[in-house]
Protein backbone atom coordinates (compact mmCIF):
# COMPACT_ATOMS: atom_id res chain seq x y z
CA UNK A 1 0.00 0.00 0.00
CA UNK A 2 1.27 3.69 -1.07
CA UNK A 3 -0.07 6.99 -1.23
CA UNK A 4 -0.19 8.44 -4.46
CA UNK A 5 -0.47 11.83 -6.32
CA UNK A 6 -1.82 11.55 -9.47
CA UNK A 7 -2.03 14.87 -11.62
CA UNK A 8 -3.64 15.12 -14.88
CA UNK A 9 -3.39 17.87 -17.61
CA UNK A 10 -5.91 19.61 -19.56
CA UNK A 11 -5.80 16.88 -22.69
CA UNK A 12 -6.71 14.00 -20.33
CA UNK A 13 -9.62 15.83 -18.72
CA UNK A 14 -10.54 17.46 -22.37
CA UNK A 15 -14.18 16.03 -21.88
CA UNK A 16 -16.32 13.50 -19.96
CA UNK A 17 -15.10 10.61 -22.06
CA UNK A 18 -11.55 11.36 -20.90
CA UNK A 19 -12.63 11.97 -17.51
CA UNK A 20 -14.40 8.51 -16.88
CA UNK A 21 -10.97 7.26 -18.34
CA UNK A 22 -9.04 9.31 -15.49
CA UNK A 23 -11.42 7.66 -12.86
CA UNK A 24 -10.61 4.45 -14.07
CA UNK A 25 -6.68 4.80 -13.75
CA UNK A 26 -7.76 6.40 -10.13
CA UNK A 27 -9.91 3.30 -8.88
CA UNK A 28 -7.52 1.57 -10.54
CA UNK A 29 -5.23 2.52 -8.13
CA UNK A 30 -7.48 2.81 -5.49
CA UNK A 31 -8.64 -0.63 -5.74
CA UNK A 32 -4.39 -1.63 -5.33
CA UNK A 33 -5.02 -0.91 -2.17
CA UNK A 34 -3.60 2.77 -2.44
CA UNK A 35 -4.11 6.25 -0.87
CA UNK A 36 -4.67 8.66 -4.01
CA UNK A 37 -4.72 12.63 -4.53
CA UNK A 38 -5.65 13.63 -8.02
CA UNK A 39 -4.58 17.28 -9.06
CA UNK A 40 -6.14 18.31 -12.21
CA UNK A 41 -5.83 21.15 -14.86
CA UNK A 42 -8.67 22.90 -16.23
CA UNK A 43 -10.43 20.93 -19.55
CA UNK A 44 -8.25 21.49 -22.45
CA UNK A 45 -8.37 25.15 -23.62
CA UNK A 46 -10.47 26.72 -21.00
CA UNK A 47 -7.78 28.64 -19.06
CA UNK A 48 -6.59 29.93 -22.84
CA UNK A 49 -10.31 31.21 -22.67
CA UNK A 50 -10.57 32.79 -19.65
CA UNK A 51 -7.29 33.97 -20.50
CA UNK A 52 -8.37 36.07 -23.35
CA UNK A 53 -11.53 37.15 -21.92
CA UNK A 54 -9.74 38.95 -19.13
CA UNK A 55 -7.81 40.59 -22.17
CA UNK A 56 -10.81 41.56 -24.04
CA UNK A 57 -12.51 42.84 -20.63
CA UNK A 58 -9.48 45.09 -20.15
CA UNK A 59 -6.16 45.17 -21.28
CA UNK A 60 -4.79 46.61 -18.11
CA UNK A 61 -6.80 44.19 -15.53
CA UNK A 62 -6.40 43.91 -11.97
CA UNK A 63 -4.09 40.71 -11.67
CA UNK A 64 -6.10 39.64 -8.87
CA UNK A 65 -9.68 39.61 -10.63
CA UNK A 66 -7.62 37.36 -13.21
CA UNK A 67 -6.65 35.12 -10.79
CA UNK A 68 -10.30 35.13 -9.64
CA UNK A 69 -11.59 34.18 -13.08
CA UNK A 70 -8.85 31.69 -14.61
CA UNK A 71 -8.73 29.88 -11.00
CA UNK A 72 -12.47 28.90 -11.99
CA UNK A 73 -11.15 26.30 -15.30
CA UNK A 74 -9.83 23.68 -12.57
CA UNK A 75 -12.55 24.01 -10.07
CA UNK A 76 -14.94 22.67 -13.04
CA UNK A 77 -12.64 19.53 -13.83
CA UNK A 78 -12.12 18.44 -10.12
CA UNK A 79 -15.87 19.00 -9.50
CA UNK A 80 -17.12 16.62 -12.47
CA UNK A 81 -14.54 14.17 -11.52
CA UNK A 82 -15.38 13.74 -7.97
CA UNK A 83 -19.04 13.55 -9.31
CA UNK A 84 -17.62 10.09 -11.98
CA UNK A 85 -15.65 8.96 -9.37
CA UNK A 86 -18.53 8.49 -6.94
CA UNK A 87 -20.53 7.09 -9.91
CA UNK A 88 -18.11 4.24 -9.93
CA UNK A 89 -18.13 3.63 -6.25
CA UNK A 90 -14.93 5.26 -5.66
CA UNK A 91 -15.33 7.69 -2.33
CA UNK A 92 -14.12 10.60 -3.49
CA UNK A 93 -14.61 14.70 -2.76
CA UNK A 94 -13.19 17.46 -4.54
CA UNK A 95 -11.19 20.34 -3.12
CA UNK A 96 -10.66 24.23 -3.72
CA UNK A 97 -7.35 25.41 -2.74
CA UNK A 98 -8.55 27.45 -0.47
CA UNK A 99 -10.46 25.04 1.54
CA UNK A 100 -7.28 22.83 2.03
CA UNK A 101 -5.30 25.68 2.10
CA UNK A 102 -2.60 25.71 -0.50
CA UNK A 103 -1.15 28.81 1.14
CA UNK A 104 0.51 31.32 -1.22
CA UNK A 105 3.01 34.42 -1.60
CA UNK A 106 0.65 37.32 -3.15
CA UNK A 107 2.35 37.32 -6.77
CA UNK A 108 -1.37 37.00 -8.48
CA UNK A 109 -0.68 35.21 -11.72
CA UNK A 110 2.38 33.46 -10.92
CA UNK A 111 2.09 32.99 -6.46
CA UNK A 112 4.61 31.05 -4.73
CA UNK A 113 3.28 27.74 -2.35
CA UNK A 114 4.44 28.39 0.68
CA UNK A 115 2.87 25.67 2.80
CA UNK A 116 0.20 23.07 2.61
CA UNK A 117 -1.82 21.50 5.53
CA UNK A 118 -2.01 17.40 4.17
CA UNK A 119 -3.03 16.76 7.99
CA UNK A 120 -7.06 16.75 6.91
CA UNK A 121 -6.47 14.71 3.44
CA UNK A 122 -4.74 11.84 6.15
CA UNK A 123 -7.31 11.77 7.99
CA UNK A 124 -9.54 11.07 5.40
CA UNK A 125 -7.47 8.25 3.98
CA UNK A 126 -7.23 6.79 6.93
CA UNK A 127 -10.52 7.12 7.97
CA UNK A 128 -12.90 6.39 5.07
CA UNK A 129 -10.53 5.59 2.24
CA UNK A 130 -11.73 8.81 0.53
CA UNK A 131 -9.97 9.92 -2.50
CA UNK A 132 -8.96 14.12 -2.47
CA UNK A 133 -9.41 15.30 -5.79
CA UNK A 134 -7.72 19.22 -5.71
CA UNK A 135 -8.35 21.68 -8.08
CA UNK A 136 -4.58 22.18 -9.52
CA UNK A 137 -3.19 25.64 -10.29
CA UNK A 138 -4.73 27.55 -7.21
CA UNK A 139 -4.07 28.78 -4.02
CA UNK A 140 -4.95 31.32 -0.94
CA UNK A 141 -2.64 34.28 -0.28
CA UNK A 142 -2.00 34.07 3.10
CA UNK A 143 -2.43 37.40 4.24
CA UNK A 144 -5.41 39.08 1.95
CA UNK A 145 -7.25 35.19 1.76
CA UNK A 146 -7.61 35.81 -1.73
CA UNK A 147 -7.33 33.31 -4.61
CA UNK A 148 -4.13 33.27 -6.37
CA UNK A 149 -2.70 30.98 -9.68
CA UNK A 150 0.56 29.54 -9.79
CA UNK A 151 1.52 30.81 -13.36
CA UNK A 152 0.64 29.03 -16.44
CA UNK A 153 1.47 24.88 -15.58
CA UNK A 154 1.40 25.40 -12.52
CA UNK A 155 -1.19 22.45 -11.77
CA UNK A 156 2.45 20.27 -12.17
CA UNK A 157 3.48 22.37 -9.55
CA UNK A 158 0.74 21.69 -7.17
CA UNK A 159 0.85 18.52 -7.62
CA UNK A 160 4.47 18.26 -6.33
CA UNK A 161 3.77 20.65 -3.59
CA UNK A 162 0.80 18.04 -2.34
CA UNK A 163 3.25 14.95 -2.64
CA UNK A 164 5.62 16.69 -0.50
CA UNK A 165 2.85 17.76 1.79
CA UNK A 166 1.57 14.10 2.30
CA UNK A 167 4.17 12.39 1.85
CA UNK A 168 3.50 10.28 -0.96
CA UNK A 169 5.71 7.65 -2.33
CA UNK A 170 5.28 9.43 -5.70
CA UNK A 171 3.60 12.03 -7.66
CA UNK A 172 2.70 10.47 -10.95
CA UNK A 173 2.14 13.01 -13.97
CA UNK A 174 -0.39 11.65 -15.90
CA UNK A 175 0.42 13.57 -19.74
CA UNK A 176 0.14 12.91 -23.57
CA UNK A 177 3.56 12.01 -23.76
CA UNK A 178 4.97 8.75 -21.86
CA UNK A 179 8.16 10.26 -20.56
CA UNK A 180 10.87 12.11 -20.81
CA UNK A 181 13.26 11.78 -24.12
CA UNK A 182 16.70 12.07 -24.52
CA UNK A 183 15.70 14.49 -27.64
CA UNK A 184 12.28 15.28 -29.28
CA UNK A 185 11.47 12.01 -31.07
CA UNK A 186 10.16 14.23 -33.98
CA UNK A 187 13.31 15.05 -34.55
CA UNK A 188 15.40 12.59 -34.03
CA UNK A 189 13.85 8.93 -34.80
CA UNK A 190 15.54 6.90 -33.10
CA UNK A 191 15.78 9.03 -29.27
CA UNK A 192 14.90 7.06 -26.59
CA UNK A 193 13.00 6.90 -23.56
CA UNK A 194 14.90 7.90 -19.77
CA UNK A 195 13.79 5.63 -17.29
CA UNK A 196 15.33 8.01 -14.79
CA UNK A 197 16.81 11.79 -15.05
CA UNK A 198 18.39 13.90 -12.09
CA UNK A 199 16.01 16.42 -10.70
CA UNK A 200 18.80 18.83 -12.17
CA UNK A 201 19.21 17.63 -15.73
CA UNK A 202 15.11 18.16 -15.82
CA UNK A 203 15.04 21.74 -14.30
CA UNK A 204 17.97 22.30 -17.48
CA UNK A 205 15.44 20.64 -20.20
CA UNK A 206 12.19 22.29 -18.26
CA UNK A 207 14.19 25.90 -18.70
CA UNK A 208 15.26 25.42 -21.80
CA UNK A 209 11.38 24.97 -23.59
CA UNK A 210 10.83 21.08 -22.58
CA UNK A 211 7.30 21.44 -22.26
CA UNK A 212 6.68 18.27 -20.06
CA UNK A 213 6.97 20.23 -16.63
CA UNK A 214 6.77 23.74 -15.47
CA UNK A 215 10.13 24.45 -13.82
CA UNK A 216 8.52 25.62 -10.70
CA UNK A 217 6.95 21.74 -10.30
CA UNK A 218 10.58 20.35 -10.82
CA UNK A 219 12.47 23.04 -9.22
CA UNK A 220 9.73 22.09 -5.56
CA UNK A 221 10.58 18.03 -6.45
CA UNK A 222 14.38 18.88 -6.37
CA UNK A 223 14.17 20.49 -2.49
CA UNK A 224 11.27 18.02 -1.27
CA UNK A 225 13.13 15.16 -2.93
CA UNK A 226 9.88 14.17 -4.56
CA UNK A 227 9.63 10.97 -6.64
CA UNK A 228 8.38 12.55 -9.88
CA UNK A 229 6.95 9.97 -12.29
CA UNK A 230 5.99 11.10 -15.86
CA UNK A 231 3.89 8.62 -17.61
CA UNK A 232 1.20 8.20 -20.52
CA UNK A 233 -2.67 9.18 -19.94
CA UNK A 234 -3.55 7.43 -22.82
CA UNK A 235 -2.69 3.62 -22.20
CA UNK A 236 -5.77 2.07 -21.35
CA UNK A 237 -6.53 1.54 -17.15
CA UNK A 238 -7.92 -2.00 -18.18
CA UNK A 239 -4.17 -2.63 -19.40
CA UNK A 240 -2.08 -1.63 -16.49
CA UNK A 241 -1.18 -4.26 -13.76
CA UNK A 242 -1.04 -1.72 -10.54
CA UNK A 243 1.17 -3.84 -8.78
CA UNK A 244 3.75 -3.87 -11.62
CA UNK A 245 6.59 -1.22 -12.57
CA UNK A 246 4.49 1.25 -14.45
CA UNK A 247 5.99 2.57 -17.64
CA UNK A 248 7.61 6.17 -17.68
CA UNK A 249 10.47 8.06 -16.28
CA UNK A 250 11.09 8.85 -12.77
CA UNK A 251 12.87 12.22 -11.90
CA UNK A 252 14.67 11.37 -8.91
CA UNK A 253 17.96 12.65 -6.95
CA UNK A 254 20.56 11.65 -8.85
CA UNK A 255 21.72 9.26 -6.30
CA UNK A 256 19.22 7.44 -7.35
CA UNK A 257 20.80 6.60 -11.12
CA UNK A 258 23.01 3.52 -10.51
CA UNK A 259 24.33 3.77 -14.42
CA UNK A 260 24.53 7.57 -15.32
CA UNK A 261 25.48 8.70 -18.45
CA UNK A 262 28.23 11.42 -18.54
CA UNK A 263 25.21 13.38 -21.24
CA UNK A 264 21.30 12.53 -20.68
CA UNK A 265 19.48 14.65 -23.21
CA UNK A 266 19.84 17.12 -26.39
CA UNK A 267 17.25 19.95 -26.04
CA UNK A 268 17.25 22.62 -29.03
CA UNK A 269 15.36 25.75 -29.55
CA UNK A 270 14.49 27.50 -32.82
CA UNK A 271 12.66 30.26 -31.33
CA UNK A 272 16.05 32.78 -30.48
CA UNK A 273 17.77 35.57 -31.90
CA UNK A 274 20.84 36.89 -32.17
CA UNK A 275 22.09 40.54 -31.83
CA UNK A 276 25.58 42.04 -32.10
CA UNK A 277 26.68 45.05 -30.74
CA UNK A 278 29.66 46.15 -33.29
CA UNK A 279 32.45 48.68 -32.47
CA UNK A 280 31.07 49.02 -28.77
CA UNK A 281 33.25 51.44 -26.48
CA UNK A 282 35.37 48.87 -24.64
CA UNK A 283 35.31 50.26 -20.87
CA UNK A 284 33.67 50.08 -17.19
CA UNK A 285 29.92 50.62 -17.71
CA UNK A 286 29.25 49.60 -21.38
CA UNK A 287 27.30 45.72 -20.21
CA UNK A 288 25.60 48.05 -18.07
CA UNK A 289 24.49 50.70 -20.30
CA UNK A 290 23.29 47.66 -22.74
CA UNK A 291 21.87 45.03 -20.42
CA UNK A 292 20.09 47.29 -18.13
CA UNK A 293 17.62 49.03 -20.60
CA UNK A 294 17.12 45.79 -22.09
CA UNK A 295 16.31 44.16 -18.27
CA UNK A 296 13.89 47.06 -17.48
CA UNK A 297 12.02 46.28 -21.20
CA UNK A 298 11.66 42.60 -19.25
CA UNK A 299 14.02 41.15 -22.55
CA UNK A 300 15.73 37.85 -20.96
CA UNK A 301 19.10 37.94 -22.49
CA UNK A 302 20.55 34.33 -22.83
CA UNK A 303 23.76 33.73 -24.38
CA UNK A 304 26.20 36.73 -24.63
CA UNK A 305 29.81 36.44 -25.48
CA UNK A 306 32.37 39.33 -25.81
CA UNK A 307 35.30 39.82 -27.99
CA UNK A 308 38.31 41.11 -26.03
CA UNK A 309 38.92 43.93 -28.00
CA UNK A 310 42.27 44.36 -30.39
CA UNK A 311 42.72 48.17 -30.32
CA UNK A 312 42.03 48.47 -26.68
CA UNK A 313 39.59 51.02 -27.77
CA UNK A 314 36.34 49.20 -29.15
CA UNK A 315 34.92 45.74 -29.24
CA UNK A 316 32.19 43.53 -30.43
CA UNK A 317 29.50 41.83 -28.25
CA UNK A 318 26.74 39.31 -29.15
CA UNK A 319 24.02 37.84 -27.62
CA UNK A 320 20.71 35.73 -27.83
CA UNK A 321 17.39 36.89 -26.93
CA UNK A 322 14.15 35.03 -27.45
CA UNK A 323 12.92 35.74 -31.20
CA UNK A 324 9.72 36.66 -30.30
CA UNK A 325 11.55 40.05 -28.24
CA UNK A 326 13.74 40.70 -30.84
CA UNK A 327 12.13 43.79 -32.44
CA UNK A 328 11.59 45.33 -29.09
CA UNK A 329 15.52 44.52 -28.21
CA UNK A 330 16.76 46.42 -31.28
CA UNK A 331 14.08 49.04 -30.89
CA UNK A 332 15.26 49.56 -26.76
CA UNK A 333 19.19 49.40 -28.02
CA UNK A 334 18.81 52.19 -30.98
CA UNK A 335 16.84 54.04 -27.97
CA UNK A 336 20.14 53.75 -25.48
CA UNK A 337 22.73 54.34 -28.44
CA UNK A 338 23.93 57.33 -27.61
CA UNK A 339 24.49 56.29 -23.60
CA UNK A 340 26.32 53.21 -25.22
CA UNK A 341 28.14 53.78 -27.93
CA UNK A 342 28.23 52.21 -30.51
CA UNK A 343 29.06 51.25 -34.63
CA UNK A 344 26.58 49.28 -36.29
CA UNK A 345 23.72 46.71 -34.57
CA UNK A 346 23.82 43.04 -36.92
CA UNK A 347 20.95 40.83 -35.93
CA UNK A 348 19.74 37.70 -37.57
CA UNK A 349 16.34 35.37 -36.45
CA UNK A 350 17.07 32.30 -38.11
CA UNK A 351 19.53 30.99 -35.29
CA UNK A 352 19.10 27.67 -33.19
CA UNK A 353 20.41 26.92 -29.62
CA UNK A 354 21.29 23.13 -29.10
CA UNK A 355 22.29 22.11 -25.55
CA UNK A 356 23.64 19.15 -24.63
CA UNK A 357 22.56 18.41 -20.43
CA UNK A 358 24.29 16.06 -18.50
CA UNK A 359 25.37 15.38 -14.68
CA UNK A 360 28.49 13.61 -16.02
CA UNK A 361 29.93 16.34 -17.66
CA UNK A 362 30.86 17.72 -13.96
CA UNK A 363 33.46 14.88 -13.35
CA UNK A 364 34.31 14.53 -17.59
CA UNK A 365 36.51 16.83 -19.31
CA UNK A 366 36.68 17.28 -23.03
CA UNK A 367 32.34 17.18 -23.82
CA UNK A 368 32.04 19.78 -25.22
CA UNK A 369 35.17 19.63 -27.02
CA UNK A 370 33.96 16.41 -28.97
CA UNK A 371 31.24 18.06 -29.62
CA UNK A 372 32.64 20.93 -31.40
CA UNK A 373 34.93 18.65 -33.74
CA UNK A 374 31.71 16.75 -34.57
CA UNK A 375 30.08 19.84 -35.77
CA UNK A 376 32.90 21.11 -37.73
CA UNK A 377 33.03 17.57 -39.18
CA UNK A 378 29.60 18.07 -40.23
CA UNK A 379 30.72 21.86 -41.52
CA UNK A 380 28.33 23.19 -38.94
CA UNK A 381 29.43 26.50 -37.42
CA UNK A 382 29.49 27.73 -34.28
CA UNK A 383 27.98 31.64 -33.44
CA UNK A 384 28.62 31.48 -29.74
CA UNK A 385 29.14 28.69 -26.85
CA UNK A 386 28.04 28.81 -23.76
CA UNK A 387 28.61 26.47 -20.34
CA UNK A 388 27.67 26.01 -17.15
CA UNK A 389 27.92 22.97 -14.68
CA UNK A 390 26.21 20.03 -16.54
CA UNK A 391 25.06 22.05 -20.12
CA UNK A 392 26.71 23.72 -22.71
CA UNK A 393 25.07 25.78 -25.72
CA UNK A 394 26.25 26.34 -29.10
CA UNK A 395 23.90 28.91 -31.09
CA UNK A 396 24.24 27.47 -34.82
CA UNK A 397 22.14 28.46 -37.91
CA UNK A 398 18.42 27.52 -37.97
CA UNK A 399 18.54 25.55 -41.41
CA UNK A 400 21.47 22.83 -39.83
CA UNK A 401 19.72 22.09 -36.29
CA UNK A 402 18.33 19.29 -37.11
CA UNK A 403 21.27 17.81 -38.27
CA UNK A 404 23.28 19.31 -35.40
CA UNK A 405 20.87 17.79 -33.21
CA UNK A 406 21.13 14.46 -34.61
CA UNK A 407 24.91 14.45 -34.97
CA UNK A 408 25.07 14.73 -31.29
CA UNK A 409 22.22 12.47 -30.49
CA UNK A 410 24.65 9.51 -31.70
CA UNK A 411 27.55 11.02 -30.55
CA UNK A 412 27.30 10.66 -27.24
CA UNK A 413 25.98 7.06 -27.58
CA UNK A 414 22.41 8.19 -26.96
CA UNK A 415 20.68 6.33 -29.99
CA UNK A 416 18.29 3.62 -29.36
CA UNK A 417 19.58 -0.12 -29.77
N1 LIG B 1 -4.85 25.33 -16.46
C1 LIG B 1 -3.62 26.01 -16.21
C2 LIG B 1 -2.94 26.36 -17.53
O1 LIG B 1 -3.45 26.06 -18.59
C3 LIG B 1 -2.72 25.25 -15.32
C4 LIG B 1 -2.27 23.91 -15.86
O2 LIG B 1 -2.86 23.36 -16.76
O3 LIG B 1 -1.29 23.39 -15.33
O4 LIG B 1 -1.92 26.95 -17.53
MG1 LIG C 1 1.05 21.17 -18.37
Amino acid sequence: MARLVMKFGGTSVADLDRIRNVARHVKREVEAGHDVAVVVSAMAGVTNQLVAWCREAAMLHDAREYDAVVATGEEVSAGLLAIVLEGMGVNARSWRGWQLPILTDGAHGAARIIEINGAELIRRFKEMKQVAVIAGFQGLHKESGRVTTLGRGGSDTSAVAVAAAIGAERCDIYTDVDGVYTTDPRVVETARRLDKIAYEEMLELASLGAKVMQVRSVELGMVHKVHVFVRSSFERPEDIDPHKAPSGTLICDESEIMEQQIVTGIAFSKDEAQISIRRVQDKPGVAAAIFGPLADANINVDMIVQNVSSDGATTDLTFTVPSSDYERARVTLEKASGKIGYQRLDGATDVAKVSVIGIGMRSHAGVAAQAFKALSEQKINILAITTSEIKFSVLIDAAQSDLAVRTLHSLYGLDKA
